[in-house]
């Protein structure tokens, strides 16, 4: 007897929901595609209870007529491709035909749409894939569309849906992701009847990222405009290194238009903030790349955020190059970006140092690369709680709201994700009367996912004094006058006076230092007298082994012993004896299973990141005037001489014109 048979259509429907329609995002994501691709001018989503008991997508678009609304709800029913040549250039965003079907298999579905030259519109109920009636109807030209009860006959997909402030908020973030990729369209968003986003038609990105975010957005982010039009066109705008960010929630990508979440693109952002970034950190982007249709892939998976290029290391580099070029005009690193230190003597002249002064200030600093300072930054974008007045009138969504979908291993689980916001919810429940999970009429994101909810100063608080430099504005005639707490060096140059970090300045020159010994294969080790014993954890253990061969290249030499025992035969040149099985400690427990895929530089990056950590001087530390001259002067030869490896400012300016006015003398 035979036991194959072909699955009847409403099946073949429902299973092909399970990878389209995951969650009432991933619905609004092709409704809100559908109208773009209609060439609607207005778009307005409305959503209830998360958009599981209701979605309502409403558009200004061509329309349809009654034969083609009724078509539209086939499976792999498209008006966008006709022969299969038509896949290797995709200009819309949809073209696979099967999100309408899918939809109208797990929801109950009412269609309502028009054409120019119809005389009626046409409306059209189906329930659970079953047609239950086409009539005439009153609407303009257009299409709404509206879906209630999502999953309400699956409910194994009912259960995996997350709280309602989860659900609004990658909702929230899905319509915002498609506002900035369309200035031209208006987009209105309500949840419950309230108001969310509403953007008018915008000129530009600037203008559009202006209505969504508000100015200080703007006036933090540095513009990006590179590429080549046959491989990659790059253009957007990224955020200044000190902003850091521990999850890549505040990336916005784009290519040909279409939002995608692409670890291509997003590795070669990170790539664009070599040396002024430390891996596991990441900068907010807001990155459109436009590449000849025929060069990139959109058919690679369902829901058409992946896609594959043709030429993807070229599409690489040039955006790692546009993001490099924006961050060098920026001041954040030279121009021509090249590793400019010489290879030899990077520790200061005379006395050793002595390196075990206890310092607070020093762990406090480090601590800001993985302690809860990281979202300091973030605050910069938020700033006080205001609405910006009409014409320009938007509350203002947090830049670091998460995206539509948790990226793989870099966020919080899904659960969590959900717990927290409900545990978010009851903390703020019965605030100011307004509904906890929303402020300002936007989705919060929770602490801890992707959130910003730590209250601290912004990173950028000292700007309005000191300020950070940038890399053209100084000179080499930089003098130092002394040490304020023997931890930042007084200096003054013809621009006013200079407050330089000393532990970070030294830090960004053993950076240089080692990256360019390694490279040149030239590191150099010195040999411990007596081998230093250290066990490893069982985590450590389990990367040593992949780990070790990198940290040989920079000048140790190990040896496992048994079980999980290693000896240190020999450390890096400058790093003191003492501090080797610290940064080993520190490397192998910050290199976690999501590095072990990054990139070998990304990796050799983090260990030269944590080696010059490791060595530099640190604060609290009395610097003779010699060596400050010479900690100076090594300095200006770095690649950035005013951002650490860690995204930090070196160097802090006040400008004499700054100090007239202070004094009221000019
Ligand atoms: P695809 O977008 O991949 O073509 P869909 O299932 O999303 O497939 O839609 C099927 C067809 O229905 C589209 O090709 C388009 O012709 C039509 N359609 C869907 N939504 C709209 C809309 N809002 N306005 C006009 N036509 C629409
Ligand atoms: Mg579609």
């Amino acid at each position: 007897m035979s036991i194959i048979r072909v699955l009847p259509d409403h099946v073949a429907n429902q299973i092909a929901a399970g990878e389209v329609v995951e969650r009432p995002a991933s619905v609004a994501k092709e409704l809100v595609e559908n109208s773009i691709d209609a060439g609607s001018r207005h778009i307005v989503i409305d959503v209830e209870a998360g958009g599981r008991r209701l979605l309502k997508v409403s558009d200004d678009g061509d329309g349809m007529v009654r034969d083609d609304a009724i078509l539209a709800f086939e499976r792999h029913a498209t008006s966008k491709i006709a022969r299969s040549e038509d896949l290797s250039s995709i200009a819309t965003l949809g073209f696979r035909g099967e999100a309408l079907a899918s939809i109208a298999s797990v929801a109950r579905v009412e269609l309502t749409t028009k054409t120019d030259d119809a005389a009626a519109a046409t409306r059209i109920l189906i329930e659970g894939g079953k047609m239950r009636d086409v009539k005439d109807a009153a609407h303009p030209r257009g299409t709404t569309i509206v879906v209630r009860d999502l999953f309400f006959n699956v409910p194994a997909r009912r259960k995996f849906l997350r709280s309602e402030a989860t659900e609004s908020f990658h909702l929230t973030n899905l319509v915002t992701h498609y506002a900035l990729a369309h200035p031209e369209i208006a987009f209105t968003l309500t949840n419950n009847g309230r108001e969310v986003l509403r953007v008018a038609p915008a000129n530009d990105l600037r203008e559009r990222a202006y209505q969504v975010f508000g100015t200080e957005f703007l006036d933090n982010l540095l513009a990006v405009g590179g590429g080549h039009p046959k491989i990659a066109l790059v253009s957007g705008f990224i955020s200044a290194p000190r902003d850091r960010r521990t999850s890549r929630d505040a990336q916005y990508l784009f290519v040909n238009g279409r939002f995608v979440r692409d670890r291509l693109i997003s590795r070669a952002l990170s790539e664009g903030y070599r040396a002024v970034l430390p891996h596991g950190v990441y900068p907010a982007a807001l990155l459109f790349i436009e590449i000849p249709l025929e060069e990139v892939d959109v058919n690679v998976h369902p829901a058409k955020t992946e896609v594959r290029f043709r030429r993807a290391a070229a599409v690489a580099d040039a955006v790692r190059e546009a993001v490099r070029a924006a961050l060098a005009s920026g001041g954040y690193v030279r121009a021509d970006a090249k590793e400019q230190s010489s290879a030899t003597g990077d520790q200061p002249p005379a006395e050793t140092l002595s390196l075990d002064i206890p310092n607070a200030m020093s762990a406090t600093a480090d601590a800001a690369v993985t302690g809860p300072f990281n979202t300091a930054g973030v605050q910069a974008f938020e700033t006080e709680r205001r609405v910006i007045q009409p014409p320009v009138t938007q509350p203002r969504i947090e830049f670091a709201a998460a995206t539509i979908e948790e990226e793989e291993s870099l966020s919080e689980p899904p659960e969590l994700a959900g717990e927290l916001v409900s545990s978010w919810q009851e903390q703020t429940a019965g605030a100011g009367g307004s509904s906890p999970t929303v402020r300002n009429g936007v989705p919060v994101p929770p602490e801890g996912a992707g959130g910003s909810a730590i209250q601290l100063p912004p990173l950028t608080s000292a700007e309005k004094f000191a300020r950070e430099v940038s890399v053209e504005s100084l000179s080499s005639d930089i003098r130092p006058l002394g040490q304020l707490d023997e931890s930042f060096i007084i200096a003054t140059d013809n621009e006013g006076l200079l407050l330089i970090d000393q532990h970070v300045a030294h830090e960004r020159i053993l950076f240089d230092k080692y990256r360019a010994l390694e490279s040149a294969r030239l590191a150099e080790s010195q040999q411990l007298l007596i081998p230093e014993t250290f066990d490893l954890t069982p985590a450590q253990a389990s990367i040593f082994d992949a780990l070790a061969p990198e940290l040989e290249t920079y000048g140790f030499e190990l040896m496992r012993l048994s079980g999980r025992t290693v000896a240190i035969k020999a450390t890096p040149a400058d790093l003191p004896a003492g501090e080797a099985r610290n940064m080993l400690a520190e490397i192998l427990d910050t290199v976690d299973a999501e590095k072990k895929g990054a990139a070998r530089e990304t990796l050799r990056d983090d260990i030269a990141a944590s080696l010059a950590c490791h060595a530099a001087i640190k604060v609290n530390m009395p610097l003779t005037p010699e060596k400050m001259r010479w900690l100076i002067d090594r300095l200006l030869k770095t690649s950035s001489p005013t951002t650490c490896p860690h995204g930090r400012p070196v160097i802090l300016r006040l400008a004499t014109k700054d100090i007239l006015k202070g004094f009221h003398r000019i």
